[in-house]
């Protein structure tokens, strides 16, 4: 059995809850020199964030998120009964002012129908000021921290710029959980050189941490990043769809049944999209994961 988000939210908040995707503006200490220049090698200039919005002003954010939400829901949902989680995705999000931070992660959880507060960010951005305040106003609504890892392979995070360590990791995720802070780790699969078993030594490891959540997606190589560059000097192997999807299985049984599921592929931005070209298809891609998860699982 493995558990989905979707379920989660329903078990939790007792209905489907949708995400607003908003900006602190914070930049990445990848990009701005602090720990490196460029970033990581299959980052896109808007930080891995594609469809985030971008105000200064949260309250102004949180209603242009919620038109554009609110435009591809059901009718049938009524308005009092929409409850929506306030997402920082883009760029390192606990990176920068720790004042300024908490009081826009505050400003975002004060309507009733924000339900949680979910912050994108890397280890080696937390100061203990931060965690204290992530650790307070986790008991107002609940805090979920998405760290990024993508592998727990050394040599492979040098190579696509990474900038930190498993030890930073780690040290960051002990501490969020000891303050009973939710962590969902981002994984990517397909990095370049590594193997299936590098890949399932990312899930062994999560495994034993007992993350509470992961987001699993390809690499993606984006026209404009270094990632594009190497590729076209030196190609490597891109996996397809059914071997993309066989690995992702393999991963989501290693890991325990408490991890929550949030996410099983990723779609960049189509325009930049240079492969896997079949990632293009979102709705093909997401009938077939679904229907092999649905063979492996149920
Ligand atoms: S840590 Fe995130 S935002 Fe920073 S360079 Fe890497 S992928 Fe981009």
């Amino acid at each position: 059995m493995i558990k989905t988000i979707s379920d989660y939210c329903k078990e939790k908040f007792g209905t489907k809850v949708y995400r607003l995707a908003l900006t602190t503006g914070a930049t990445c200490p990848n990009r701005d020199g602090k720990v490196g220049v460029g970033g990581c090698s299959f980052c896109s200039e808007k930080g891995s964030g594609e469809f985030a919005i971008n105000a200064e002003n949260i309250a102004e954010q949180i209603e242009k998120a919620k038109a554009l939400v609110c435009a591809k829901m059901p009718s049938s949902v009524k308005e009092s009964e929409r409850k929506y989680i306030a997402y920082f995705q883009s760029f390192s999000n606990t990176y920068g002012d720790t004042k300024r931070l908490i009081s826009l992660f505050k400003e975002a959880i004060q309507g009733d129908e924000i339900v949680a507060l979910s912050i994108a960010t890397r280890p080696d951005c937390f100061s203990e000021e931060m965690f204290d305040s992530l650790e307070s106003l986790n008991k107002i609504k609940p805090v979920w921290i998405e760290l990024g890892l993508q592998t727990v392979n050394e040599n492979t995070a040098r190579a696509f710029n990474r900038g930190y360590t498993l030890d930073d990791f780690e040290k960051t995720y002990d501490e969020l959980k000891k303050r009973k802070i939710e962590v969902i780790v981002h994984m990517i699969l397909g990095l370049p050189g590594e193997t299936k078993e590098d890949m399932y030594a990312t899930s062994k490891y999560l495994s034993k941490k007992k993350i509470d959540g992961i987001k699993i997606h390809g690499l993606h190589i984006l026209k404009g990043t270094r990632l594009a560059k190497e590729y076209e000097k030196h190609p490597f192997k891109i996996m397809s769809l059914v071997e993309y999807t066989e690995v992702l299985i393999n991963c989501l049984k290693i890991l325990p049944e408490s991890t929550i599921i949030h996410r099983m592929t990723g779609d960049g931005d189509k325009k930049l999209l240079i492969e896997p070209r079949w990632s293009a298809d979102k709705k093909r891609v997401l009938n077939y994961i679904n229907k092999r998860i649905r063979e492996e699982f149920l």
